[in-house]
This record gives structure tokens, sequence and C-alpha cells, in this order.
């Protein structure tokens, strides 16, 4: 009997309470608002969803490293010497094509250590929370705008350049070294050149000899001659003289 009565007690107790409760609440401003025709005004840096302003991204990939989670996937390919990408609007000059740039918002936890990373700031939290979907798959957010066919083209040129550089870094290998060998035979030839030098000089120098000895040979045997002929004409001159007139 004790415990009926103590079980309605209690019973009246708590309804008089919550009715209580219920009807102070009554005379109060209302903190719902009809969503979704009103909205609630958010707080500052509050974290929701995450954008990436794909234009002013680079592709250094620091929010991927940062992320604990894995939930952000980045795909480069780098340009072209002929390319020219332009810079972020926070003036990077940017070097990379982004071909992807995927978050996948199932795994994010919303920790925002992807975006204190950023040199650019193109990766933020947005004001975004109405993004509730049936299939988890859908929550994977894609920010590349690159199309498959531009994506190939940029791999192809990337391919081709890569190739052009191969070449031209073999043909100047090939070049050093033929100039090596060259360089490397050159003493050789130089001395060849030295010996034949020589030689001639030694050749020139014996027909100068020999050009001075038959000179002087041909100096001497003149002066013989003249001799010679210096003693005949003293006879032929002096027999006028020795000549005896006999009528005399
Ligand atoms: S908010 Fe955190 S979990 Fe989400 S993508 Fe950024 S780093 Fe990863
Ligand atoms: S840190 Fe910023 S610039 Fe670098 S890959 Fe991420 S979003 Fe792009």
């Amino acid at each position: 009997m004790v415990k009926l009565l103590n079980n309605t007690y209690t019973t009246f107790k708590t309804i008089f309470n919550g009715m209580g409760i219920t009807f102070r609440h009554l005379f109060k401003r209302s903190v719902t608002v009809q969503y979704p025709e009103v909205r609630d005004v958010l707080p500052e840096r509050v974290r929701l969803k995450l954008h990436v302003n794909i234009d002013d991204c680079i592709g250094c990939r620091l929010c991927e490293r940062a992320c604990p989670v894995e939930c952000i996937t980045i795909g480069t390919i780098k340009s072209t010497d002929d390319d020219d990408l332009g810079e972020t609007s926070t003036g990077h000059k940017k070097r990379l094509w982004v071909n992807q740039f995927d978050i996948d918002m199932a795994k994010c936890c919303y920790c925002e250590l992807c975006v204190h990373p950023c040199p650019t700031d193109c990766i933020t939290m947005v004001e975004d929370y109405e993004y509730s979907v049936y299939d988890r798959q859908d929550l994977l957010f894609g920010f590349s705008d690159m199309t498959p066919e531009q994506v190939n083209e940029a791999e192809e040129k990337l391919a081709k350049e890569a190739l052009e550089k191969k070449k031209k870094k073999e043909a100047a290998k090939l070049a050093k070294k033929k100039k090596a060998e060259s360089s490397e035979n050159q003493p050789a030839a130089d001395e060849d050149a030295e010996k034949a030098a020589k030689k001639a000089e030694r050749e020139a120098k014996r027909a100068a000899r020999r050009a001075e000895k038959e000179a002087e040979k041909a100096r001497k045997e003149a002066e013989g001659g003249a001799s010679d002929s210096g003693s005949t004409g003293a006879s032929d001159e002096s027999q006028p003289e020795n000549r005896q007139d006999p009528n005399e």
C-alpha cells in the first residue's frame, strides 16, 4: 500500500515538473527556426564543407600531406617549357597542371589542418552544410577542371619534351666525348708537326751550307781561272816588250 502511494506521488510530481517547464517556455522567446524557410546565422570560422579555388592551386600537395585521414587526393602533370600556366591571385607562378583534386567529405573530420598550410589560400571551409546524399560515394568532391582530352594532351606533350631533352642530352654527351678524344690526340699531332718542322729546318740549313760550299768552290775556281789567264796575259803582254826589233 505504501509502495503504491509512493509511486502515485512520484508520477504526479514528474508530470507537474514537466508541465511546469513547458508552461514556463510558453512565455519565453522561441529559439527554433522554421528551416529551410528561415536560416540561423552561423558562427564565425564554422567548419562545414571544404572548397578549392582550383585556379589558384599550384599543386604543391601541402594540404594532402597535412590531412590526418588521407581524404585529399591530388594528381599533377608538369607543364612543358612552352606552356605558360600564369600566376595565382597571390602571385605564385603555376608550373603544374592539377589534373586531379578530390576531397572525400565522408572521411573528413573537419579539423581544418589542410587549410592552414596552403600557400595560396585556395582551400577553405565554406558555409555550405546542405549536401546530404543517399550514397556516400556522392560525398567525393572533385575540383579539377581539366577534361580527359586536356589531361592526355598535357601528358603527351610532357612525354615528347622529355624524349627531346633526352636526345639533346645524349647528343651533347657524345659531342663532349668526341672533343675529349680529339684533345687527347692533339699532343701527338703537335709532336709530329714539330718534328717535321725541325727536319725541314735541318734540311734547309744543310742545303744552305751546300750552296755556300758550292759558291765558295765556284769562287775559288773563278779566282784560279783568273790567275791563270792573268799569267798568260802577262806573257802575252811581255812578249811585245821582250820582242826585240831586229832593226834596232
Ligand atoms: S579538414 Fe582535416 S580531415 Fe578534412 S580534408 Fe582537411 S585535413 Fe583532412
Ligand atoms: S596546399 Fe593549396 S596550393 Fe597546395 S595543393 Fe593544396 S590547395 Fe593546392
